[in-house]
Order: C-alpha cells, then structure tokens, then sequence
C-alpha cells in the first residue's frame, strides 16, 4: 500500500544528481577527494578535530570501542532502547552489553541517575544513545565517567547538529559515531562519520578502516606513494566517493531541512497541547536539536493497544514506526536478567509519527487529529 503520508521523505534534487554524475565522470569512485572533503566540511560543521568516513555507523561504534581499548570481557553500560546495531558494536571487541533503564516516557534517554549502581570492576565504557537528536544527561555522563575513568562512546546517529550547553552531539565524549543510511537526517544511502578530538584515536581509525595499510589507492594512484605496510590489524571500513559526495550536498542542506524540523515539530506539539492520551517525549528541550523522528507514547496503554492504534492510523494512509523493540528483549539477550521498566513500558507503547523537511502543518494537523478520532478524543471539538 502507498502511504498518504509516509514516514520519511528524502531531501534529494538536482544537486545530488549531479554530485554523483560529476563524481563518476571525474573517474574517481571510492576512497578519494570527495571523502577528505566530507570529513573537511563534516568536522567544521561539528567544531571537532577529526572527521573519518567509514561505511556505516555500525563500523564507526566498533572501531570506537577498539580505539577506546574496550576488549574481551569488559562491560559497556547502554541503554536497551536503541536500533541493536549499538549494542551488536559492543559484542564486536567481545565485550558485554550491561543494560540501563531509560528516565521514562517524557525522556527516552538513558537514566544517568541509574547508571552508578551498574558499575562493576569491569566496567570500561558507557555508550549514549541521544535518542531522536535529544542530547543525554551528559553533565552528569561525563562526570561519573571521570569519577570512574570510563570512556564514553556516543552514539549521535540521530543528531547531527544537535546542541548540548553549546557543544555538537557527538563531540562531547572520547568519540562520537553517525549514520548516513537512507532515513537519517543526512542520507547517502550507507555511510557512517567517527568524530573525535584525540589525534591518536583519529589516526588509528584511519589505518583500522582500510586493512591497517599505511596508505591507500588514492594516494599511490596520485602518485604520493608506491608502497604501503600493514601495521595494525585492521579491516574494510571505507566509504567511496560517490557515497560522499551525496553526503557534502546533503550536508549543505542540513541546517535548512533541521530548521524546517524545528518548525514541523512546533506544530506537532502545538497540535498535541489538548490530547490526553499522549506523551510527548523531550518537552522544553532548550537548545538546538535535529529532530530526527518524532515519537510519541501513549498513555495507560498496552502493547496491544499501540499495535490497533498503529494499525488504524495504517488504514488511514499515515505510516508509522516504533523505535525501538528494546534490545534486551530480542532473542539473543532475552536469556540475561534485566529490570528495564521504563524502557519496557515506552517500547510497549511508542509511535513514530512522520517527520521529514516538507510535512506541511495541514498534514501535521490530519495526523494529530486522525490519531484523535482514533483514540475517541474528537467529541468535544465539534
Ligand atoms: C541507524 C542507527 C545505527 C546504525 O547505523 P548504520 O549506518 O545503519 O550502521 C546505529 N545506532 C542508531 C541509534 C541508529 O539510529
């Protein structure tokens, strides 16, 4: 079925058509002018030192937890409530997952109040999430992570530009990780950026991400090297150029389209001010964020419940998603005791609702009252 409103809508035109045709005539295609030039514009964008263009996120959180020396048997406190590739990243440099309950249905980020009584001896590592662009509690991340000499890994896949006490998300702690995946709010497709203000972390992620080879095709094909040696043991974690050059034309447009993000969200919550039946997570969030869904939870709900509510908002031609089904409740970490109340009720009872650049308010408004009717709070409007 074709949605009336999807999702998700790509921000594409001409100028990613053409980035891409001039990158193919120009007869470079992978690792080349275009990545050093994204990594360039991507960590002016973000006031952070270091750029590395990776293929994806999954492959910028694994090199982060090997840069950060994270390694067999150390535990990384996460929260359950993320897309599992995180928590997939941790088992990677064979390391234990320790879930951490989220703050509640008003704030889907990790409770850095509980995150204390889950450190052990080997603990090494607290991985973020700031979910939908929402920045974590990270005043208080970063001092418990002094306090216990942990390094802190973000996970910014969600916020690109988002602001916290005037600093980028994902420059805040030892390194910050992205997704350009099709429905991230820079989409290329695949690709991933690891972000980092330690020079030695950057210079390692770029030998891990082309087999530790000291230097790469480009180069030797421009003639800046012959040779190379292997000094680390490291994989195939490059992005191609054709890839980053649909990254710097959607960057370009970032701050344009989170702008519009801004004023799509205003209208949701205005839109939302009078319904009962809902949470609206991150309420007054005070600084600049890059609104990457937009996720509501339902009240005294159940798992049930939200899955008729989707259905009907479904037949009534406006997709939507949950993000996330809790990690610790999929098969292969279901065996592990967790007590994850808030998480469990929030991933029970979530909706995704669209959000992209160009929802209009009309169709915002359709939405919210779509979603009304269906919960039987239209009678007094009319
Ligand atoms: C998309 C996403 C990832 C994975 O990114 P890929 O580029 O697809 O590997 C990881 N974490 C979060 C929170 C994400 O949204």
């Amino acid at each position: 079925m074709e949605f009336k409103i999807p999702l998700f809508k790509l921000n594409f035109d001409e100028a990613e058509e053409k980035a891409v045709m001039d990158t193919i005539r120009s007869k470079w295609i992978s690792t080349g002018p275009r990545c050093a030039e994204f990594e360039k514009q991507f960590s002016a964008a973000l006031q952070v030192k270091h750029a590395v263009s990776l293929s994806n996120c999954t492959t910028a959180l694994h090199l982060a937890f090997k840069l950060t020396g994270v390694g067999a048997g150390d535990e990384v406190i996460c929260p359950s409530m993320t897309f599992v590739a995180s928590i997939n990243a941790i088992r990677y440099v064979d390391a234990v997952p320790v879930f951490c309950d989220i703050a509640g249905p008003e704030d889907m980020n990790i409770d850095a109040g509980k995150i204390e009584s889950l450190i052990t001896e080997k603990t090494r590592a607290i991985l973020v999430v700031h979910f939908a662009g929402f920045p974590c509690d990270m005043d208080r991340i970063m001092a418990i992570a002094k306090k216990h000499d942990l390094r802190v890994i973000e996970d910014a896949c969600h916020g690109p530009l988002s602001v916290y006490h005037g600093k980028k998300l994902g420059t805040i702690g030892d390194v910050g990780c992205f997704s350009f995946f099709s429905n991230k709010n820079i989409s290329t497709g695949e690709g991933g950026m690891l972000v980092t203000n330690n020079d030695e972390y950057a210079d390692r992620a770029r030998l891990l991400r082309s087999h530790g080879m000291t230097t790469m095709s480009y180069q030797r094909a421009s003639g800046h090297a012959t040779t190379y040696d292997v000094v680390d043991f490291g994989y195939n974690y490059r992005m191609n150029d054709i890839l980053a050059a649909l990254g710097i034309e959607q960057l370009k447009k970032l701050p344009g389209d989170l702008e519009q993000r801004v004023a799509v969200r205003k209208a949701y919550e205005q839109a939302f001010a009078d319904v009962e039946g809902v949470f609206v997570p991150f309420a007054n969030t005070p600084e600049f964020v890059s609104n990457y869904i937009f996720p509501i939870v339902l009240k005294n709900s159940d798992a049930t419940k939200r899955d008729e509510v989707r259905n009907a908002l479904h037949a009534r031609g406006i997709q939507t998603s949950v993000h996330y089904p809790a990690a610790h409740r999929f098969s292969i970490y279901k065996s592990d005791r967790h007590e994850l109340p808030a998480t469990e009720y929030v991933t029970d009872n979530e909706i995704t609702l669209p959000m992209y650049s160009s929802l209009t308010n009309e169709e915002v408004g359709f939405i919210v009252s779509t979603l009304k009717d269906i919960l039987g709070e239209n009678n007094h409007s009319n």
